[in-house]
């Protein structure tokens, strides 16, 4: 299996094949402007010091300041944060907003850390990396295993370090710290919007049977805003297991399980037509439309070919390798890319940093009637794009991201 940047690289070697650029933004796409390796002493509950290795990768800052989350997992490594920051650079543009593209990350499983624990290595990335942070320069926000709480430990860190209050540093805070409305649900959200302007066009102008890969918060909010559209949830998983109900999951009720139990499994046992489903299982089921909401490279060569849904909304970053890509667009699947089906959190993360800079604090409602347009205006040009170069929506995407990229250097 490819690593992520790799990927990253073929992905971005293809678009040069398909679309000529000028040379000089293809080499500068090749390599990040600098990442940044951190050590992160912390001293445990138990008195024992521990040290942790993160990361801050600037990759392209000539739309604006580097933008991008942090993510906490144990097998996160700057080769996955390289490639994250590469899709912001390429993400932000897409959806038209003035940040650039950069990612952070911990080589951490938050699950084995106490919640003072946690505190202390949040703020400890950002005391070893305020230099370079900052609202005009590079803007962290939250990414997988990272919350809303995490961000006001290190709002506040910066605050404390630099002056600086408006909380404009960071952006997925807690509504009390500066969050915005919305921003908790905008990642899904946004996807709805994106394939809601594109259904007609993917053939799914109808209810869908709907399969999600993931329940973390972009898997759990899909599920929840398919089902109250009218599609039917036929699928879900999270890391551990999964359930499968062909006539539609009580979306509402697997939820309750989850928070009170943890996980999916032993969901199915009291439920009527529902069965376990791995998650192999359920990325190769029949449904019209799949949902990788979990992590990279789960749709690859070596099950591109088994992979029976009708369109493939990307919600996680780089699911899908770019041999599988050749695959799925030869057995005609559609894919909405990652850098636009989930781009709808970093815009809400854009109007976040926004109001902090202004001081103002929009509806939720105001905040929904300016993400749906960004969307539907980047899905149909993504779509047009790839129309025009008889390729597939990613490398749409691409070719329009790039050329905004090259037109502003
Ligand atoms: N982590 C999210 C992403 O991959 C959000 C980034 C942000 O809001 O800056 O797009």
């Amino acid at each position: 299996m490819q690593d992520p940047f790799s990927n990253a690289m073929a992905q971005l070697n293809k678009v040069a094949k398909i679309k000529s650029f000028g040379d000089d933004i293809i080499s500068r796409l090749r390599q990040p402007n600098r990442d940044i390796k951190v050590s992160i002493p912390v001293r445990m509950d138990d008195g024992t010091l521990k040290i942790f290795e993160g990361y801050r990768v600037e990759y392209n800052n000539v739309l604006g300041p580097y933008k991008g989350g942090i993510r906490y997992h144990a097998s996160t490594n700057i080769s996955e944060v390289k490639a994250l920051a590469f899709w912001m650079s390429l993400k932000c543009a897409v959806i038209g907003i003035p940040m650039g593209g950069g990612k952070g990350g911990i080589t951490v499983d938050p699950k084995l850390l106490s919640k003072s624990e946690l505190e202390k290595l949040s703020r400890g990335w950002v005391e070893k990396l305020s230099d370079i942070l900052g609202p005009h320069k590079d803007v962290p926000a939250p990414d997988v295993n990272t919350t809303a709480e995490i961000m006001a430990w290190m709002a506040d860190e910066y605050g404390k370090i630099t002056g600086d209050k408006t909380g404009a540093v960071i952006t997925g805070k807690p509504i009390e710290s500066g969050g915005s409305l919305g921003r908790d649900t905008a990642t899904a959200q946004g996807g709805f919007y994106a394939f809601e302007a594109l259904k007609e066009k993917l053939g799914l102008n109808k209810k869908c049977d709907v399969a999600i890969q993931g329940f973390g918060n972009a898997g759990a909010n899909a599920a929840e805003i398919w089902q109250a559209a009218g599609h039917k949830i036929v699928a879900v998983s999270d890391s551990k297991s999964g359930v499968c109900n062909r006539e539609g999951l009580n979306i509402e009720k697997v939820l309750q399980h989850k928070k009170a139990t943890g996980s999916l499994f032993g969901f199915s046992k009291d439920e009527r037509g529902c069965t376990d489903i791995t998650n192999e299982d359920l990325l190769e089921m029949e449904c019209d439309l799949l949902i990788p909401a979990a992590f990279e490279n789960v749709i690859t060569e070596h099950n591109a070919d088994k992979i029976h849904a009708k369109a493939i909304l990307e919600l996680a970053n780089g699911p899908i390798d770019s041999a599988a890509d050749e695959v799925l667009f030869k057995k005609n699947i559609t894919v909405v890319p990652d850098v636009l089906a989930n781009s709808g959190g970093v815009a809400v993360s854009y109007f976040e940093w926004d109001q902090n800079l202004k001081n103002e604090h929009w509806t939720r409602d105001e905040v929904f009637e300016k993400l749906q347009p960004m969307m539907a205006a980047s899905a149909n040009k993504v779509f047009e794009t790839a129309k025009i170069s008889n390729t597939d929506l990613r490398m749409g995407a691409f070719i329009l991201a790039i050329e905004s990229i090259e037109q502003n250097q």
